[in-house]
């Protein structure tokens, strides 16, 4: 998954300390398959994923728009060259002066998941498009979101119904499967939910014209995963079973998806060493960990492919720890890693498709360690 471009690049610049480089094709194909998966929905990029500039920048030209979590994400996406009307404010949970703050710049698309989001919306963004997220199971996704995010479906039918009272546009319904979604009946379940608040608004004369799909879509990591053009059949006929012939317009969000495998960490072997001599384990320290950008390690939910100059050598499980004062900052203990026994202190190791959720999940300086540094290219 380290493309030869990724590898020149490494070669020729020799960056020390760890580093993020980002492989800008990767990112266009991955956005081209997904709109051939999907043809009829709008793509809003999750730009939480990784809003490296130059990412936003290629995504706005070729036409995608943007999912945001705050002020500073739609400033992101604007100065990216998206215009307004391709950016949602896609977070449930929003202080009633940022929600008036994208309404100034110009935003009209808002979540909310709960009646007393709607009425700030109705104060701070009047007349704006609003969707209300129903919760999912989160289940078969590696990195589920749970119950944070979302409502029942019934509770959804009053938030909408509440939003039209207050002259806002009750534009539609949203869900997200769950990060890392690698069981394609999922999207089946919840395009059930939301066609259900769909009939029941029908019915008091709301009629909902969005189904906002979420993200979900899963990289590949160590496991096969299902490619783009399975997760549109799965999605297409789940729409076509929920909603027949009246098909509403629906947008998708991916973040992984869209960035994950195009990215490669770089890092390299601070310590090899065990706590017992008749220990069979050895314990691997790189000088990135879960506080340097792998925090999706926590659980030891996400398991990154690690590459190595041995490969194809013996191996042995390891636990694969990060550089931190900070006993959380171990990657892999409960199930170990096996690396090659002939890996020594002061190799170069690459971690694949880091693309994704890494450097802004990066402490500033816990330990005096920078945030990890990336390169686009
Ligand atoms: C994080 C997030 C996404 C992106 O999810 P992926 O699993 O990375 O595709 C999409 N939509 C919303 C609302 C999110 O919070």
């Amino acid at each position: 998954m380290a493309t030869q471009r990724i590898l020149d690049f490494l070669a020729t610049r020799r960056p020390t300390g760890p580093c993020l480089v980002v492989d800008l094709d990767v990112v266009g194909d991955n956005f081209r398959a997904f709109q051939k998966a999907l043809p009829d929905s709008k793509i809003f990029y999750a730009v939480k994923a990784n809003p490296a500039p130059e990412i936003l920048r290629l995504l706005a030209q070729m036409g995608s728009s943007f999912d945001t979590a705050s002020v500073a994400e739609v400033e992101m996406a604007l100065d990216a060259g998206a215009p307004a009307d391709r950016i949602s404010f896609g977070n449930t949970i929003k202080k009633e002066r940022d929600i008036a703050r994208a309404f100034s710049l110009g935003i009209r698309l808002f979540a909310v998941d709960c009646v007393e989001e709607v009425e700030k919306i109705a104060r701070a963004a009047p007349g704006s498009r609003v969707f209300c997220r129903v919760l999912t199971d989160g289940e078969g996704a590696e990195w589920p979101l749970s119950r944070k995010f979302g409502c029942v479906p019934a509770m959804a039918v009053d938030v909408l119904r509440r939003a039209k009272a207050l002259d806002l546009d009750a534009h539609g319904v949203s869900f997200h499967v769950g990060s890392q979604q690698c069981d394609l009946t999922a999207w089946d379940r919840a395009l059930g939910d939301a066609k259900s608040v769909f009939a029941t608004l029908a019915d008091e004369g709301i009629v909902l014209k969005m189904v906002n799909i979420g993200g979900g879509f899963p990289t590949r990591y160590l496991k096969d995963v299902p490619v783009a053009k399975a997760y549109g059949e799965a999605i297409f006929s789940a729409l076509r079973k929920h909603f027949g012939n009246n098909i509403p317009e629906t947008i998708i969000e991916p973040g992984r998806g869209m960035v994950g495998n195009a990215g490669v960490i770089k890092s390299e072997v601070v310590l090899i060493s065990k706590k017992a001599d008749n220990d069979n384990v050895r314990w691997v320290f790189l000088d990135i960990g879960k506080f340097g950008g792998l925090a999706e390690t926590m659980d030891e939910a996400i398991r990154y492919p690690i590459v190595t100059a041995h490969d194809g050598s013996e191996t042995a499980p390891c636990v694969l720890a990060g550089p931190t004062c900070d006993s959380a900052d171990v990657m892999y203990e409960k199930t170990p890693y096996p690396l090659p026994l002939s890996l020594t202190i002061g190799d170069e190791v690459l971690i694949e498709g880091t693309g994704a959720y890494t450097t802004t999940y990066a402490s500033v300086a816990f330990n005096g360690f920078e945030p990890l540094r990336s390169y686009v290219i």
